[in-house]
C-alpha cells in the first residue's frame, strides 16, 4: 500500500520540494490531494501531472477552477476555503498530511489533521507559534506523529535519542542528559550589514537569500531574524522546552541545521546542504531513509563552519520573540499576527524592513494591557480573536508610520 498524501499550499517552495520527492518515489506514496491558493496555472499543472483525487482552492474558485479541470478531462473533486482545507486534511483516506501553507491561514487546516490523527510533516510554523499547547495537545490526544520539516527542529529531532522522538520517553528524563538545544541561523542577507544599510533595505535585498530559496514572507523573516523567534517558540512547544533551554547562534554557511548538547558535553547535530528536500525526505520516510535528490556535501571542499553570537540590538524580532514565549501565548499570537502584517506592509512598499521589528514591538506593549491571566489560551475561537486585536493593532500602527 501507498501512503497517501495531502499537501496543504503545494504551488509553494515547500510543496514544490515535497513533490519532487514524491514524484521519485512513486511506488511508496500517491498524491491524494493538493491545496493551492492564488498560483492556480500552477495547481492546474500538477493537477494534470499528479492526478489527486481532491483539490481545495479559495472559495471564490471553486467553480471556475471545476469548469477549468472538467473542460480538461480530469475527474477531481474541488473543495473550497478553510472548510475545504480542513476536510482534506481529517479526510479518512489520507495518512499524511503536509501542512506548508505559509502563516495563520494553515492553522485551521493543521489543527483539523492533528484532532484527525494524522501524520503531520509540519512546515507551517505560524501554527505552532499561535497555537502549541492547543496543537500539541490536540496531537496527542488524537494519536497523530507530527515530524518537523523546519530544517532546524528536524535536525533537532535527528540528535534527539530514538525514545524522545517517538514520545515514548520524555525529553526531561535525567536519563537522556539533555542540557539545552542550539538552532543555527544564517543570519539572511544582512547578517554583515549594519542597522543603517538594513533600514534602507530594499523588497529585492531582503527577499534574496544566500542560502536558501524559499517563499517570500519566510524570506522577509529571514532577513529581519523572526523566523528566528519563530523558530524558537516552535522548538519550545515541539520538545516541550521552555525558552531558556534553546540558545541560537549564527551559522552563515547553513551546513549545521542545528544541534542538541548533552552534559557529558557531547553536541549531536545534522549537516548537509541547505536543501529542504533533506528534511521533507527524512519527514516522508521516517523512520526509515529515502533518496532525496539532494546535492551530496563535499566535506573535502568544507573548508569553514563558522559560529557567532547573535546581535540582538540589529535583530530585535529574535528578542521579542524570547520575550513572548517568556510572556505566554498571548503574546505569541499577537507577534506573529503582527509581524505577519508587518511583512505584508513591507512587501508592499508601505514600510521599511527595520519598521518590521518597531511594530511588533509596538503591538506586543498594547496587547499586555488587556492581555488577561489565562496565560494558556486553549480554543481555536479565543486564538483567532486575539490575533484579530493584534492585527487591528498592526494595521494602525503602520497607519500612523505612513502618515509621517
Ligand atoms: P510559499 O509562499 O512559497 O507557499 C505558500 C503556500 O501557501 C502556497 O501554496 C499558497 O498557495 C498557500 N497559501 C498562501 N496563502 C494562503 C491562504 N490564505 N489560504 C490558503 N493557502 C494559502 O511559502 P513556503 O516558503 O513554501 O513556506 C510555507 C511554510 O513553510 C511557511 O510556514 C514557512 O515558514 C515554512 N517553511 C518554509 C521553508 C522554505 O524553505 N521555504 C523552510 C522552513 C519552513
Ligand atoms: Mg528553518
Amino acid at each position: 500500500m501507498t501512503q497517501q498524501i495531502a499537501i496543504l499550499g503545494a504551488t509553494g517552495s515547500i510543496g514544490t520540494s515535497t513533490l519532487d520527492i514524491l514524484n521519485k518515489h512513486k511506488d511508496k506514496f500517491s498524491v491524494y490531494a493538493l491545496s493551492g491558493f492564488s498560483r492556480l496555472d500552477r495547481l492546474f499543472e500538477l493537477c494534470q501531472q499528479f492526478l489527486p483525487k481532491r483539490v481545495a482552492v479559495a472559495q471564490k474558485e471553486v467553480d471556475a477552477f471545476t469548469t477549468r479541470l472538467q473542460d480538461a478531462g480530469l475527474k477531481i473533486e474541488v473543495v473550497g476555503g478553510q472548510t475545504g482545507l480542513k476536510d482534506i486534511a481529517s479526510d479518512s483516506q489520507v495518512d499524511t498530511v503536509v501542512a506548508s501553507i505559509v502563516g495563520s491561514a494553515g492553522l485551521e487546516s493543521t489543527l483539523a489533521a492533528a484532532q484527525a490523527g494524522k501524520r503531520i510533516l509540519l512546515a507551517n510554523k505560524e501554527a505552532l507559534v499561535m497555537a502549541g499547547e492547543l496543537m500539541m495537545s490536540a496531537a496527542r490526544h488524537a494519536n497523530a506523529t507530527l515530524l518537523p520539516v523546519d530544517s532546524e527542529h528536524n535536525a533537532i529531532f535527528q540528535s534527539l535519542p530514538q525514545a524522545v522522538q517517538q514520545h515514548s520517553e520524555n525529553i526531561h528524563n535525567i536519563d537522556y542528559g539533555i542540557r539545552q538545544l542550539w538552532l543555527t541561523a544564517s543570519g539572511g542577507p544582512f547578517l554583515h550589514s549594519d542597522f543603517k544599510q538594513m533600514q534602507m533595505a530594499t523588497v529585492e535585498q531582503a527577499v534574496a537569500h544566500p542560502n536558501w530559496s524559499m517563499g517570500q514572507k519566510i524570506s522577509v523573516d529571514s532577513a529581519t531574524m523572526m523566523n528566528k523567534g519563530l523558530e524558537l517558540i516552535e522548538a519550545c512547544h515541539l520538545f516541550n522546552l521552555p525558552e531558556d533551554k534553546i540558545k541560537v547562534v549564527m551559522h552563515p554557511q547553513s551546513i549545521i541545521h542545528s544541534l542538541v548538547e548533552y552534559v557529558d558535553g557531547s553536541i549531536l547535530s545534522q549537516m548537509g546542504s541547505p536543501d529542504m528536500r533533506t528534511p521533507i525526505a527524512h519527514c516522508l520516510a521516517y523512520p526509515q531513509r529515502i533518496e532525496s535528490g539532494v546535492q551530496r556535501l563535499d566535506l573535502y571542499k568544507m573548508s569553514q563552519l563558522e559560529f557567532l553570537e547573535p546581535d540582538l540590538q540589529k535583530f530585535a524580532c529574535l528578542r521579542l520573540a524570547r520575550q513572548a514565549m517568556q510572556a505566554g501565548s498571548w503574546a505569541n499570537i499577537s507577534l506573529n499576527a503582527s509581524n505577519e502584517v508587518a511583512v505584508d506592509a513591507f512587501l508592499q512598499k508601505q514600510i521599511r524592513l527595520t519598521d518590521i521589528a518597531n511594530i511588533n514591538e509596538l503591538v506586543l506593549e498594547a496587547m499586555s494591557t488587556n492581555a488577561n491571566s489565562a496565560n494558556t489560551i486553549n480554543s481555536l475561537q479565543q486564538i483567532l480573536l486575539v490575533d484579530g486585536s493584534a492585527r487591528q493593532a498592526a494595521q494602525m500602527a503602520i497607519n500612523r508610520l505612513s502618515l509621517k
